[in-house]
């Protein structure tokens, strides 16, 4: 079974890279980040301060997630309940952010990211894939981009979504998910020693993909 590890910080363009690199090459694709943002949901709906590691550590027994493919798409559940689309705001990324510095939030999931990855060949994107969750994968990709880049191009989907978000506000946010994901203890955000690095800064979608591609090929190829 085939694994490819992408790690890297927040708006890299992972997500929409490995969606259609696993559409492309027919693996499962699997969004960690995803499961970090449901775990944020459901502690800011519980009224518990994201930061705080044992109010969150006492509010997982009432966590149950589940990934699944719905026409072609990835959503997450949670508690039965389609998350998807509440997930993708600042808010509930600062408060994945937040709960992803609880070790006990990231032992809790690590045996469901092992878990799917067991099933099939995958490409699975998140900040300690390569490090932690996968040590073994067959291909380990750290993509990277200026926080200028990354805050543009998130800024922009925000735009087309109608979303009212200013371009300050997403660099900030940016800048802080930085400082957090690489400076917290448990599993911080860092490459690989066996990771290949991928600067995205100047280069477009397709660019990226095809950089991408030839790293898993030559990867691949090479078994
Ligand atoms: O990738 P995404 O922006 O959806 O991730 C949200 C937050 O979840 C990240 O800022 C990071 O703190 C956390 N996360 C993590 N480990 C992962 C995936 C995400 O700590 N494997």
């Amino acid at each position: 079974m085939i694994s490819v590890a992408i790690d890297g910080p927040a708006g890299a363009g992972k997500s929409s890279l490995a969606k259609r690199l696993a559409r492309d090459l027919g693996y499962i694709y699997v969004d960690t980040g995803a499961m970090y943002r449901a775990v944020g949901l459901y502690a800011l709906r519980a009224g518990a301060d994201p930061a705080d590691r044992a109010a969150v550590t006492a509010l997982l027994p009432g966590i149950r997630l589940r990934l699944a493919v719905v026409d072609g798409a990835q959503h997450i559940y949670l508690n039965d309940e389609d998350v998807s689309g509440l997930i993708r705001t600042e808010q509930v990324g600062m408060a994945a952010s937040a709960v992803g510095a609880n070790p006990d939030v990231r032992a809790f999931l690590l045996e469901l990211q092992r878990e799917t990855a067991r099933t099939g060949n995958v490409l699975m994107d998140g900040r300690d894939i390569g490090t932690v969750i996968l040590p073994h994968a067959t291909v380990k990709i750290f993509l990277t981009a200026s926080s200028e880049a990354r805050a543009r191009r998130r800024w922009l989907e925000y735009q087309a979504a109608g979303r009212p978000e200013s371009y300050e506000e997403v660099l900030a946010d940016v800048k802080q998910r930085d400082e957090q994901d690489a400076g917290r203890a448990a599993a911080p955000l860092r490459q690989a020693e066996d990771a290949v690095l991928l600067d995205t800064s100047a280069l477009d979608f397709e660019q990226s993909l095809a950089a991408m591609k030839e790293i898993i090929q030559k990867r691949v190829e090479g078994l």
